[in-house]
């Protein structure tokens, strides 16, 4: 039986992955396709213990995608001159592929950006811009790192907000540390929160318990002179995330949508000349007002939508294919996310 499943998911993924190319070889107009990564860690990397699989790739995987997509025929752009070509009604590439990095982590600099210059792969890190040099990290990887590595105490208060995301327990008494797949399913369970609350949540902890606090480690956050040095040649640029990665459709201040949206992109001017007026959507998450904000400030966005781009799209739904070693660890596999993509 799993001899017959497992046949059947391989036939279905090369159907799939023969779409995809089918697609991409026949499109009959210049087509965009923007590839998202978050994190790329050696497959040995401590940080991927308290990771959410969906957030990483492997350098060797990048690697092969760059190369794959110029077997494919694309040109590699940079996703602001696709863009600003595309707005003045130049001529543009059949199949163009832009190169994307969400929420400007370190491993970036660390792994995707000498993969990028071997290969002179041009690319967009959008950046959260009041996270950039400091030590601190986003609030799925706090609570990951909490809850699979620690157990949570019984009845300590300043659990109570988390409990009810806690998977019920099969060994009352026994060491509750959760597992990856288990910690990654309360991450997915605490979006319905506001992210401010479960900053402040997770401050009270850290206060009532300090021997849960996070110990220093290695800073996970990209730092000015790491911008620096990857643009210097050109080849890596930067975008808006918001100041602090909240999810925009769940700030109920508009001043705080303010900041978080328009004041972002004066944050990212301050870094010079690399900075490129495009937004990118924290989680895909947008209000009317939001919208209205972006519109009036940025060239365009980049949403958590699936699928490609054409000549005259809105760029201000720009869609992409959000990869990971889970859907891209091969060119078959790479292929057939994007013929899913485009089902
Ligand atoms: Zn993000």
């Amino acid at each position: 039986m799993a001899f017959i499943r497992s046949f059947l998911k391989s036939g279905a993924l090369t159907l799939l992955a023969a779409y995809g190319w089918l697609r991409i070889r026949f499109s009959n107009q210049p087509t965009l396709l923007i590839l998202t990564y978050h994190r790329i860690l050696p497959s040995d990397a401590p940080e991927r213990a308290a990771e959410q699989p969906g957030m990483l790739t492997t350098p060797e995987a990048l690697e092969e995608h760059i190369r794959f997509a110029r077997k494919l025929g694309a040109e590699l752009i940079h996703l602001n001159e696709w863009l600003e070509r595309n707005e003045k009604g130049e001529k543009l590439p059949h199949l163009s592929v832009a190169f994307t990095f969400d929420d400007g982590w370190r491993d970036n600099y660390q792994y995707a950006y000498p993969k990028l210059k071997a290969q002179n792969a041009p690319a967009t890190i959008f950046l959260v811009t009041r996270m950039i040099g400091t030590d601190k990290t986003f609030w799925p990887e706090q609570v990951l790192s909490l809850v699979t590595t620690k157990a949570i105490p019984d009845n300590a208060p300043a659990f109570e907000w988390l409990r009810p995301y806690l998977p019920t327990k099969s060994d009352p008494g026994g060491n509750h540390r959760l597992s990856l797949l288990e910690a990654d399913e309360v991450v997915a369970q605490l979006k319905s929160l506001e992210d401010a609350t479960i900053i402040d949540s997770l401050e009270k902890v850290y206060e009532s318990h300090p021997e849960l606090a996070p110990t220093p480690t290695a800073r996970s956050i990209l730092n000015s002179s790491e911008l620096t040095e990857m643009s210097q040649d050109g080849l890596v640029m930067f975008g808006a995330h918001t100041r602090h990665h909240f999810r925009l459709n769940r700030l109920k201040d508009e001043k705080t949508l303010k900041e978080e949206i328009v004041d972002c992109l004066d944050d990212l001017r301050r870094l010079g000349k690399s900075a490129i007026p495009v937004f990118c959507y924290p989680n895909g998450n947008i209000t009317g007002k939001g919208q209205n904000l972006v519109s009036s400030t940025y060239k365009a966005a980049c949403t958590t939508k699936t699928g490609w781009n054409h000549t005259g799209c809105n760029p201000y739904d720009l869609r992409r294919f959000n990869l990971h070693d889970g859907n891209s660890h091969s060119k078959r596999a790479l292929l057939a996310t994007i013929g899913r993509g485009l089902l």
